[in-house]
């Protein structure tokens, strides 16, 4: 169906259709393969670069569920990408995390709430351990 819909309207309307869904659910993003082989985590979760929300350019990232949206101009930096894998382990880790993320924040402010903080830790404990020798090395 969504296919007879964009060929019905012929290609000014496909890309049109393309820019709208662009601009509200970004693009997919690939991670490059040697962020990938020394953060083999970050398969976990999907990347997105661009679309809604980010346009305010309040943040370098915006998780939902297992999806992370990049903002455009964000670096892969890992410390980033690590702290955003946190929060889709958050969200796996219980249905009530996004009510329970949003009473905290009001509580305590965004940057100061307990998932912040956790996934900020988290990030740099990891970062952390890529520092430290491998047993076999
Ligand atoms: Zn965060």
């Amino acid at each position: 169906m969504a296919d007879d819909w964009a060929e019905s309207r012929g290609p000014a309307a496909e890309g049109l259709f393309g820019t709208l869904k662009a601009a509200l659910l970004g693009r997919p993003l690939r991670l490059p393969a040697d962020l990938l082989a020394e953060f083999p985590e970050l398969a976990g979760a999907r990347w997105r670069v661009g679309g809604w929300g980010l346009g305010l350019r309040t943040a370098a990232g915006i998780t939902l569920w297992r999806t992370v949206w990049l903002a455009p101009e964000a670096r892969l930096d890992p410390r980033l990408l690590l702290h955003e894998l946190r929060h889709v382990q958050q969200f796996e880790a219980s249905p009530l995390f996004p009510l329970s993320y949003l009473l905290n924040a009001i509580g305590r402010g965004y940057r100061r709430n307990r998932y912040e903080l956790d996934a900020e830790s988290f990030a740099l404990a990891r970062l952390a351990e890529r520092g430290r020798p491998s047993p076999e090395g």
